[in-house]
């Protein structure tokens, strides 16, 4: 079994405190820390620090996708870095993808648990 840092002690650098274990949420993902009670001073963890600046990276990047029409309906492809990335960050990942018409010239798409209350109730709905 291996141990992870964030199981030592960790004492700050500047005010010499034991920090204390939280999360923090950015843009969705949640980063493990560890935080300084008496100064508030933060040390994300490394491993969760390089997801989320891949997850930046990956952001960031544009990419040109074809519509297709499949019988009735449109087709795009999704490039494989970012499903991947998603199977990587969810472990698993639904077939089915929700998918909504956000605004005039914009849609969504919605992975595995990044749901909303609003889905939730829907659903909860339609299993009655
Ligand atoms: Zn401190």
């Amino acid at each position: 079994m291996t141990t992870d840092i964030f199981d030592n002690k960790i004492l700050c650098s500047k005010c010499n405190t034991r920090m204390e274990n939280a999360q923090i949420a950015k843009n969705g993902f949640m980063l493990r820390v560890v935080v300084c009670p008496k100064c508030n001073e933060k040390i994300i963890h490394p491993v969760d620090e390089r997801e989320y600046s891949r997850f930046i990276n990956l952001r960031n990047k544009e990419f040109q996708v074809k519509m297709r029409l499949v019988g009735n309906s449109y087709t795009v492809s999704i490039p494989k870095e970012i499903v991947s990335f998603i199977k990587e960050q969810e472990k698993i990942m639904n077939d089915m993808v929700r998918l909504c018409f956000e605004e005039v010239g914009r849609l969504s798409l919605n992975f595995g648990e990044f749901e909303n209350i609003e889905n939730k109730k829907i659903r909860k709905k339609n299993d009655q």
